[in-house]
């Protein structure tokens, strides 16, 4: 079963026809779609939305790019949604939080504080109910490694990963998975394409990042920017595949294994067995 681990399904750009977008997927055979939240006002949406069909997941958190809008006290909704959603199976995360010291609001002084006193928050929430956590890494790698570090519990997916591989392995040792997709599906990326290659295979997971990220064969430089969709991680899984020099199936199978182990309430939350290639 394909699992695209990272995917913004309640983005307005899938208004028009969502439900054609989630039956390509299944058609593909991806069994499960993670939909992560980017801060209070999507909280709902994402809810209802991965209840809406089978294979919705969805995890609950402020995205740093919507930081500068956040109140402080979204943190303490936050926290009144997660001991809400505990006993809901479809509920697997905090997401999508993290770091952005690339886009250029993000990046004064006072600016990259918030953001890191947001970020610390939501990884104190994920170690007092004992969840996995969905990162956004831009720029950011050593700085989200020193806040894990002292939390040794809390693992998850550093999602769309573009680092060293040092810091690949760091994030590895504290537990989590590297999400690929559409980024190492160009020929010139070339570092990210290295890592997919080298990367231990237990340690990858699929993703899409749709709407963004669209994968070399939808878009690319000179060419009118594509809406990428879930359906694409089955072209995605054997773009990993002809990198490693493995076949699809195994691709899909370890892939699959691996987004269960680092988001463990995924796999609580299976799919009818066979129900989906
Ligand atoms: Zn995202």
């Amino acid at each position: 079963m394909l699992i695209d681990t990272h995917c913004h399904l309640d983005a307005a750009e899938f208004g028009a026809d969502r439900q054609a977008v989630i039956d390509r997927a299944g058609a593909q055979g991806v069994g499960a779609i993670v939909i992560p939240a980017v801060s209070r006002a999507n909280f709902d949406a994402v809810r209802d939305l991965a209840h809406s069909f089978q294979g919705g997941a969805y995890a609950l958190g402020i995205h740093p790019i919507c930081v500068p809008q956040a109140q402080e006290s979204d943190l303490a909704v936050l926290e009144g949604r997660i001991q809400a959603a505990l006993d809901d199976p479809r509920f697997v995360a905090i997401g999508e939080i993290g770091l952005d010291f690339f886009l250029p609001q993000l990046k004064p002084p006072a600016m990259r504080d918030r953001q890191e006193v947001f970020y610390a928050a939501q990884l104190d929430l994920a170690e007092r109910y004992g969840l996995p956590v969905l990162l956004h890494v831009r720029r950011s790698q050593d700085l989200l490694l020193k806040h894990l570090r002292p939390r040794a519990a809390i693992g998850g997916i550093a999602h769309a990963f573009n680092g060293s591989f040092q810091q690949a392995g760091q994030f590895i040792e504290q537990g989590f998975a590297l999400g690929f997709g559409g980024a190492m599906t160009f020929s010139r990326a070339l570092q990210i394409r290295r890592l997919a290659e080298q990367l231990p295979l237990e340690a990858l997971v699929l993703e899409t990042d749709a709407p963004d990220i669209p994968p070399a064969w939808l878009g690319g430089p000179g060419r009118p920017a594509a809406r990428n969709e879930p359906a694409q991680v089955g072209k995605i899984a054997q773009a990993l595949a002809d990198i490693r020099g493995v076949s699809r199936a195994d691709i899909v199978l370890a892939t699959a294994g691996n987004a269960r182990r680092v988001l463990p309430r995924l796999a609580d939350h299976a799919m009818p067995a066979g129900a989906r290639g």
